[in-house]
């Protein structure tokens, strides 16, 4: 597979070279030369879900890497389930939290984590990364216990809840986790220092790990596949299909399915109040505002940094950006989304039910949606609980680490001292 930076046409490497660097020179998103497309898609449908994700993948890496290892990282990655579920009148949920940290960021995070340690062999690779949240977990979960691999999460101290916290620092063995003491953007800004520092870059080989690595993207195109799948047992037609964006990796994947010959009517792209997108696609023009802090917080992305994809991806389709869909739903509407679902018989959280008003808000009704459920509802279990005036139970993977110790280092937003950690735990 060949990708181009979106940046520098002229820089292209091939699928282990943009899996190691992450992004291009001026931090230029990679982007592949070809879309494939695939034969069949009616026969591919109707395979079990990893079996099918063996060709969805396969059909991209299979010349690069040969179509066993290809198999053996689909197997790997993908052990969890993804049931398609009745919500409401002419609403599916895609649940994609019952991965090992309860959110869809599972996916990518653990064929990505597949990825790199087939890559990696004799190699040594160190990743550094910062979270407000959920990325944390999916990556450390994903990465804990592989060989050569070492994994350091900056995080704010105190900025997440206990049970966030608990869920990745808590492994310990190549998982190193650092509470900052400073807020998410100081962490943030610690990460970039150091990639930009040369004795870091050379001594430690650091590579990101964070949501633009193509490997991400590859893995999240299946769940598409697998969605559509299910519904077509339950309907005639195609789908109109709603994505909970932040950074837009998420509806990039879902654009790449379709490409690839994936029958879906329409993507909606669903906002919080960080709404650049939606206001972009119905004004033209592209006018971010300062984040602001939403009960969907994984959305909270003013910038969201895969758009140039989505927008490569309509240029190379010669599709239009018009048949994409934006809403942008207020922290009010969000609330009445989850009390509509729950009045419907379905539990949800913020990012799902921001997902499904829009559906409601934009299908005619002689159509049917699917919105994507990124996150368990207990997650976000205070915002749920509070809106629906309920208690909800911690599921198994949450209710584990609860007892655990937090293994954590803890410093100040100082990056003279996070270097000298960094030689500390990661070099030979
Ligand atoms: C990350 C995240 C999103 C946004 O996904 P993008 O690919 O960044 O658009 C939505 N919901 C949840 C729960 C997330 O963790």
């Amino acid at each position: 597979m060949e990708l181009y930076n979106l940046k520098h046409p002229s820089q292209v490497v091939s699928f282990t070279q943009a899996v190691k660097l992450g992004l291009g020179k001026d931090r230029g998103l990679f982007f592949p030369k070809v879309i494939p497309e695939l034969q069949d898609v009616d026969s591919l449908l109707a395979l079990p879900f990893v079996e099918r994700s063996k060709k969805v993948i396969g059909a991209w890496l299979a010349s690069e890497l040969g179509q066993d290892t290809v198999d053996r990282l689909v197997e790997r990655a993908f052990n969890f389930e993804l049931p398609l579920v009745k919500a409401d009148t002419n609403l599916y949920s895609l649940e994609l939290f019952h991965g090992p940290t309860l959110a869809f960021k599972d996916f990518g995070a653990r064929f990505m984590a597949q990825c790199l340690n087939e890559l990696a062999k004799s190699e040594k690779i160190n990743i550094l990364t910062a979270t407000s949240g959920d990325t944390g977990a999916a990556v450390a979960d994903a990465f804990y216990g592989l060989d050569n691999i070492n994994v350091v999460v900056l995080y704010p101290k105190g900025k997440i809840s206990v049970l966030q916290e608990k869920m990745f620092t808590t492994l310990g063995d190549n998982i190193h986790t650092v509470a900052v003491e400073s807020d998410f953007d100081a962490c943030q800004s610690l990460v970039k220092q150091s990639f930009e520092d040369l004795d870091i870059r050379d001594g430690l080989h650091l590579n990101s790990a964070n949501s633009i690595n193509i490997s991400r993207l590859l893995a999240q195109i299946c769940y598409y596949f697998e969605a559509v799948a299910q519904f077509k047992q339950h309907n005639e037609g195609e789908p109109v299909i709603a994505v909970p964006s932040g950074n837009f990796g998420n509806l990039t994947a879902g654009l790449f399915a379709k490409a690839m010959g994936l029958p879906v009517k329409r993507f909606v792209a669903a906002t919080n109040s960080n709404d650049t997108v939606p206001r972009y696609l119905d004004s033209g023009d592209w006018q971010p505002e300062v984040t602001v802090a939403t009960m969907s917080n994984a959305m909270d992305v003013a910038e969201p940094s895969n758009w140039p994809r989505v927008e490569a991806i309509v240029e190379a389709m010669d599709w239009s950006l018009a048949d994409i869909i934006g809403l942008g739903v207020s922290e009010a509407d969000t609330a009445e989304s989850v009390k509509a679902l729950n009045s419907a018989g379905y539990l949800s959280e913020p990012h799902a039910a921001i997902a499904a008003l829009a559906l409601k808000q934009t299908m005619s009704a002689d159509e049917k949606g699917i919105f994507l459920a990124t996150a368990h509802p207990a997650k976000f279990n205070e915002v749920v609980e509070d809106i629906l005036n309920i208690d909800l139970a911690l599921p198994e993977p949450l209710a584990q680490v609860v007892p655990k110790k937090i293994l954590s280092a803890e410093l100040p937003a100082d990056f003279g001292l996070l270097k000298q950690h960094l030689f500390k735990v990661l070099a030979d």
